[in-house]
């Protein structure tokens, strides 16, 4: 059962797999379609914003969010943590806005099971080989790091299966027209326009 407005989507990939760059298309193209924002106790890269890219908190406000249940879903990585706010997400979706989460896979998969009727995307790289050289054409990242990426990916699509839209990556246009395609699908599902369809029904 639905009981917000507004739509979720995840998205997950293998870091490389063209994800950043199809969602970003998607936030730009989409009206109605926003990023969430997340909380993390990283420190803030140059040029990123407060409330803008992230919520940049120190461990302690993690903490209390924590025990005060004020989390969709948290992980930790690479040394830091990382969740949805709960407030944040409900004042969003409760407004009718759709919200997209790019979030890794295991928060992905805690965040399901809070929110059952989250959409679930997983962008998939067209092989190995072609995700380790869009890696490397990034020119993002050290040698050291593409390993590690590397390794990680193997771990991150073997949870595929978990995603309810696997997008293939190859040529990038059709990739961006099946993303696309599953934003419009879902805000047509019977679901979502039943309750308007019920009320048109009863004019008749
Ligand atoms: P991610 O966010 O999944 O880590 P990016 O969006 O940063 O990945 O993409 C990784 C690299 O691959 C970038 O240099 C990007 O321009 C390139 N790329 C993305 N999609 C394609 C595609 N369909 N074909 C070729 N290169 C792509
Ligand atoms: P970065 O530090 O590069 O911004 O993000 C590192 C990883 O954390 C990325 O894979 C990103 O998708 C993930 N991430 C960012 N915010 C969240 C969040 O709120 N929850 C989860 N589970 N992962 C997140």
């Amino acid at each position: 059962m639905i009981h917000h407005p507004g739509n979720v989507f995840v998205v997950s990939a293998p870091s490389g797999a063209g994800k950043s760059t199809l969602a970003q298309r998607l936030v730009r193209t989409v009206p109605g379609l926003i990023f969430s924002i997340s909380f993390t106790t990283r420190k803030p890269r140059p040029g990123e914003v407060d409330g803008q890219d992230y919520f940049f908190i120190d461990d302690e406000r993690f903490d209390a969010m924590v025990r005060e249940g004020g989390f969709v879903e948290w992980v930790q990585v690479y040394g830091h943590r990382y969740g949805t706010g709960r407030d944040w997400l409900n004042e969003m979706l409760a407004t009718g806005l759709d919200v997209l989460l790019d979030i890794e896979t295991t928060g992905a998969l805690n965040l399901r099971r809070a929110i059952p009727d989250a959409r679930m995307v997983f962008i998939l790289p067209p092989s190995a080989a072609s995700l380790e050289a869009r890696l490397r054409s990034r020119g993002k990242d050290s040698e050291e790091q593409i390993g590690i990426r590397l390794k990680h990916a193997r771990h991150e699509m073997e949870l595929y299966h978990a995603y309810d839209y696997l997008v293939m990556n190859d040529d990038l246009e059709l990739a961006y027209k099946h993303f696309e395609s599953i934003v419009y699908a879902t805000r047509a599902s019977r679901e979502r326009v039943a309750p308007a369809a019920q009320k048109i029904l009863e004019g008749f």
